[in-house]
């Protein structure tokens, strides 16, 4: 249960005064649904208002605030010529301009005759000094109020800083003193301030530099996060590890068997994961590991290698996938492994009803089937095992820990691999999985032929429209990725849709397509009219979609693809090139090309090396530019920057393994105040798994 004294932080933003539905719904786009979520929506961009010249020093293209006597209201012929207040000092005149005047207000606000002060931009039109619609106008006794320093906040269109700056500032006028929950010594050493002031002076900006990732504010604030974080998957973890694991050791034959069959050798790569896996496996402690490597690296075949130790060891495994289509691509996959050892394997999807469905509970309950391969169908809770030791899950980032988590109570001391095509890179890592064991595939299997990937503005698309028809005319087929639209898969499908149309008006029904919106079954048809069939272009709208083995496949066209990721891009790509043709990634885009767009897109022209290129997402992202954390399943972090919070990271996660060490059910004065922190940053999961919640 949330404590009490969080109440205030969680009521919805509409509760704020002159905060209604309309307005809330803006704002919640840009920060979330509740007041907590407006105190991590941090300044972008200050105004000083300090800054008091005499009207002859103010310099055009600065704010200043300055005290003037109201001349003379001038009321203009028609709506097309601003209203003017005419002012002055002792130094000269000031011009006030409002634009859709209200004469009322203005008369009111600035009598003429008497001395207000008004603050704004300054500008000069022709000769004259002018403000146009000053941001405050007040009496001279007020004028302590507006000489301050504002903070500006990144905006969403409808919505105006004013609102949103009332909002913000409303909502801190509930954030309560909470009970410090970093180590004292820690705090004491950075300097910091408590977890309140930092955040009112993380929206009370002064300078610039108090606007940086690595002011000490905010700082503060994303060391609270990281630690939120880093608790969370340690309590996550050691939840998972409570349960002793049982060694699965396996013998060897069915390993053995498999190999033998193998057209190919293992990479060196595959052999030490593989003796990472079983390592585990033998132990008592659960597994619980991450086996990461680019697309093609060949981990499925780990994974698979794992399964048949599980089952030498007399006992079951699972491999679960993010969607249907996934799932039915690893079963093709491992079905003809699965024969030469002379197993039986389970498919379990939303899909699979009636009398398949019986059987393949009963085969699984029964223990007749050694293997099962689904969605997340494989852990509802009709689903029983005779024996379930090892659970598979390729993550392709869909799953988020909670299912990883059920997954993994199924069995009674589940071991369990993730497998993530997208190389993470470590301090990722450590913020999406806490300290997990990992096994990483560096090296292609032997053979693959490196893309040739081209940077094209969509001007082109005729030219690129021929390619695809050279590729068709030649016996191979094309991937035709359409750009994610913002938060709107409506949209996306639109898009698609439109694409088809105009690419089946030449090519006719050689022309598929596939959208999230569509029924299994629906694009199953089309996936396997792609995979083997007269399909030969397939327009797609999201990631999943094309997420499956097409060895024919020697095109992919990326539209937009300055909207993509680099980890996107680079998993994208990774579907084609499978084959022994080469093959060509065209990466379209539309102008003009952000900074940051730019190196995405010519890093993906110079490596293709996983590793690398996570690196470099990490990098880029560091410049203010979130690439997809919402598709990849990364958590978001609001506060914390991983490049410029490294060693913030670094200590968080020694902080949060020394307290759960010496307090592991946060009892302790410490660990109740950790408790509402984990409440702060919506861990709720984590402190359900505590013993005493
Ligand atoms: P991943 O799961 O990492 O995307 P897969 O395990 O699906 O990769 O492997 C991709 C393809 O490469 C499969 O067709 C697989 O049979 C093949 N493969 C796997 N390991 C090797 C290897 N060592 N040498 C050659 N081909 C391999
Ligand atoms: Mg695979």
């Amino acid at each position: 249960m949330r404590p009490e004294i969080l109440y205030d932080l969680f009521k919805p933003i509409t509760a704020l005064k002159g905060v209604g539905p309309r307005i809330g719904a803006l704002i919640e786009r840009r920060t979330g649904p509740r007041l907590v979520h407006l105190l991590w929506h941090l300044p972008s961009g200050l105004v000083d208002r300090r800054h008091t010249p005499k009207i002859s020093n103010a310099i055009a293209g600065t704010v200043a605030t300055i005290t003037v006597r109201v001349d003379q209201h001038r009321k203009p012929p028609n709506k097309r010529v601003p209203y003017k207040v005419l002012c002055s000092d002792e130094t000269g005149t000031l011009n006030l301009v409002f634009f859709h005047a209200h004469e009322d207000y203005l008369r009111k606000n600035l009598p003429e005759g008497e001395t207000r002060v008004v603050s704004g931009q300054i500008e000069t039109f022709g000769d004259a000094i002018q403000m146009s619609h000053p941001d405050h106008m007040v009496e001279e006794v007020d004028i302590a109020s507006i000489m301050t320093v504002e903070p500006l906040y990144p905006l969403t269109t409808g919505l105006t800083m004013r609102v949103l700056t009332r909002a913000i500032s409303n909502s801190l006028k509930e954030v309560p003193v909470l009970p410090e929950w970093a180590d004292a010594t820690y705090v004491a050493k950075q300097k910091w301030p408590s977890w309140r002031d930092a955040v009112l002076a993380a929206h009370a900006p002064q300078a610039l530099t108090d606007l940086e990732p690595s002011a000490i504010a905010r700082s503060r604030l994303a060391y609270d996060e990281l630690l939120s974080n880093q608790i969370a998957l340690a309590i996550i973890r050691k939840h998972m590890r409570q349960v002793r694991g049982r060694p699965l050791r396996g013998t060897g034959a069915l390993v053995q068997r498999v190999i033998k069959t193998l057209p190919f050798n293992l990479t060196n790569g595959q052999k030490t994961a593989i003796d990472e896996i079983c390592e585990d496996l033998c132990s008592d402690v659960r597994m619980l590991r991450l086996l990461q490597g680019d697309v093609g690296s060949g981990k499925t075949l780990v994974a698979f290698m794992a399964m048949l130790t599980a089952v030498e060891a007399g006992a079951q495994a699972v491999l679960m996938a993010p969607t249907e289509i996934l799932a039915r691509q690893h079963l093709a996959t491992i079905t003809p492994l699965a024969k030469a050892a002379g197993l039986q394997i389970a498919i379990l999807t939303g899909r699979e009803r009636g009398k398949n469905r019986t059987s393949a509970l009963d085969a699984l309950v029964k223990g007749r089937a050694q293997i099962a391969v689904g969605t997340h169908a494989l852990f509802q809770d009709e689903v029983k095992y005779k024996n379930l030791a090892l659970a598979v899950i390729d993550e392709q980032h869909r799953f988020g820990v909670h299912q990883r988590l059920s997954l993994a109570a199924k069995g009674n001391a589940v071991d369990t691999l993730v497998m993530t095509a997208t190389p993470i890179p470590r301090t990722l890592m450590l913020t999406a999985y806490g300290d997990m064991d990992t096994s990483r595939l560096k090296e292609k299997p032997a053979g693959r032929k490196p893309v040739d990937t081209r940077v094209l503005p969509l001007e082109r698309l005729e030219q690129i429209v021929d390619a695809c028809g050279r590729a068709v005319d030649a016996g191979d087929k094309v991937f035709w990725v359409c750009p994610l639209i913002e938060e709107s898969e409506t949209l996306d499908v639109a898009a698609a849709e439109d694409r088809q149309a105009v690419l089946t008006s030449r090519f006719g029904d050689q022309v598929g397509l596939v959208h999230g919106r569509m029924k299994g079954a629906e694009k199953d048809k089309i996936m396997a009219a792609f995979i083997d069939g007269n399909v030969n272009i397939l327009v797609a709208t999201t990631v999943i979609e094309v997420g499956v083995d097409v060895p024919a496949a020697t095109v992919m066209v990326i539209e937009h693809a300055e909207r993509f990721g680099l980890a996107q891009l680079h998993q994208l790509r990774g579907r084609i090139g499978r084959g022994n043709k080469l093959a060509t990634c065209l990466l379209m885009y539309g102008p003009p090309l952000t900074e940051t767009a730019r190196s995405r897109l010519s890093i993906m022209r110079e490596t293709d090396d996983g590793f690398l290129i996570a690196e470099k997402d990490l990098e880029l992202r560091g410049a203010g530019e979130l690439l997809g954390t919402r598709q990849s399943g990364m958590p978001e972090l609001r506060l914390a920057d991983l490049q410029t919070h490294a060693d913030l990271l670094a200590a968080a996660r020694d902080d949060a393994a020394l307290l759960l060490n010496k307090d592991p059910d946060l009892t302790s004065e410490r660990g109740q105040a950790v408790r509402t922190l984990l409440y702060l940053f919506e861990r709720d999961a984590a402190v359900r798994n505590l013993r005493s919640g």
